[in-house]
């Protein structure tokens, strides 16, 4: 079988790219290989579901400019299919001195992005939201919640509409490029040939870069994102996202309550170090994952220069009284019996070997071969134009 475009990955990053393509190229022949048995089984699936508005991140960057259009072009997506969204905006609550510095800091981030928001004094927080405290806040009011699990669904059906060939349960196992394009061997037995392949396969990007004969200088690390669920009654504990004033030094959001579309709010998620990259029950290990992690240098580096604040999330993870600190912090009335139904998410979290953990997108190429190799939060809203993205670098290259 050959064909024109072989995609790896049915997470939200393989399927915008295969739609993006097929919209550009609509007779195309295009494959959509995932290996779990149904799609957004991973990074996707376990997410917070939150659209971002692009507030954090340094103005005129990539992550900027792809989260702002991402979060409008989702938004579309789900009007033009009827996936139901919120845009219920989110609040970004400092407790401490420090913390109102670097919400000003934001603040001017936010101005500088394009991307509106209105500052919020301690009294009128607790007029808007009774049940935080805090010294000031800021509203984002374009941030919104979604379930990517839907547009994925969406996405899926446009592309088999479209007539593109999606196998579910198989995974690609082996991969040569040649001068003409890439044989793959697949799970299944079966082989196909493709004149360019584009990997979006998270967890497992690294390995399948390797597979592809790519020699990358990172190595993935998975770090769990865990959260509870507040019971039913407590779901109306808060109108919009609660978010802390993350710490500049460190690459997650920290400890959010997040209303889901569905109705509920959970609490969460942290970000611990992983033992297995695709276990989602607590205590999860897999030798060979941790043996990957153990043998790379720049893990340990890594390790050395995060290891306080990495002490102190195994410390909440274990501990539901740590974990319920940390949010009291804003949210004084929650109570140990709130959180409950413990859930998780793994992030694919590209480490290099210097032991820096990259905060961007990284994409790595061949003539026939595009690996998304990091592809971070908030990389669900800005699905839609890194796919676009995507497509461009493979076209220049052609
Ligand atoms: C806890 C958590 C919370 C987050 N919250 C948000 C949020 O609120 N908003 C936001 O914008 N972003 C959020 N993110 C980030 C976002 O979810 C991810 O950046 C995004 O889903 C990445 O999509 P992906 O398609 O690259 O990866 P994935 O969804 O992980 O998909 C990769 C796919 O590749 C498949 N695969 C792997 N190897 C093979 C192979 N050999 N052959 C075939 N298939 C293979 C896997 O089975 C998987 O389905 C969050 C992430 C986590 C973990």
């Amino acid at each position: 079988m050959r064909y024109r475009y072989c995609i790896l990955g049915g997470g939200i990053l393989g399927l915008a790219t295969a739609a993006e393509l097929l919209r550009r190229d609509p007779r195309a022949r295009l494959l959509l290989v995932e290996k779990e048995p149904g799609f957004a089984r991973h990074q996707t699936g376990h997410n917070s579901g939150v659209i971002h508005a692009g507030i954090y991140y340094a103005p005129g960057s990539l992550k900027a400019r792809l989260c702002k259009a991402g979060a409008e072009a989702t938004k579309a997506f789900c009007r033009a299919k009827g996936i139901p969204f919120d845009t219920c905006g989110k609040l970004l609550v400092a407790t401490t001195p420090l913390e109102l510095q670097r919400m000003e800091v934001l603040a001017g981030r936010a101005a500088e992005n394009g991307i509106g928001i209105e500052p919020v004094s301690a009294a009128c927080l607790r007029q808007i939201e009774p049940n935080v405290a805090g010294l000031g806040a800021i509203l984002v009011p374009s941030t919104g919640i979604v379930d990517y699990r839907r547009i994925c669904a969406a996405l899926a059906e446009e592309l088999a509409a479209a007539g593109a060939e999606l196998r579910t349960g198989i995974a690609a196992t082996a991969i040569a490029e040649t001068g003409s394009g890439v044989e793959l061997r697949l799970s299944d037995g079966s082989r196909i040939a493709a004149d360019r392949l584009i990997a979006c396969t998270g967890l497992q990007s690294d390995r399948v870069a390797r597979m592809g004969g790519l020699a990358p200088r990172h190595r993935i690390v998975p770090f769990r994102g865990e959260y509870y669920t507040l019971p039913p009654a407590r779901s109306g504990i808060v109108r919009h996202l609660i978010y802390p004033i993350p710490d500049p030094d460190l690459p997650f959001l920290g400890v959010h309550l997040t209303r889901m579309i569905d109705g509920r709010v959970t609490v969460g998620p942290n970000a611990v170090l992983g033992f297995h990259r695709e276990g989602y029950a607590r205590g999860s290990l897999r030798p060979a994952d941790l043996a990957d992690m153990a043998g790379f240098g720049g893990f340990w580096r890594m390790a050395a220069g995060h290891w306080r604040s990495g002490i102190g999330e195994f410390r909440n993870s274990l501990s539901r009284r740590g974990y319920l600190a940390l949010c009291r912090k804003y949210c004084p009335s929650l109570t140990l019996d709130d959180l409950r139904e413990p859930g998780a998410g793994i992030r694919a979290q590209a480490v290099m070997a210097d032991g820096t953990l990259v905060q961007d997108f990284l994409f790595l190429d061949t003539p026939r071969q595009l690996h998304v190799c990091n592809a971070p939060s908030p990389a669900a809203t800005s699905a839609m134009p890194i796919a676009a993205m995507i497509v461009d670098r493979m076209e220049e290259a052609a």
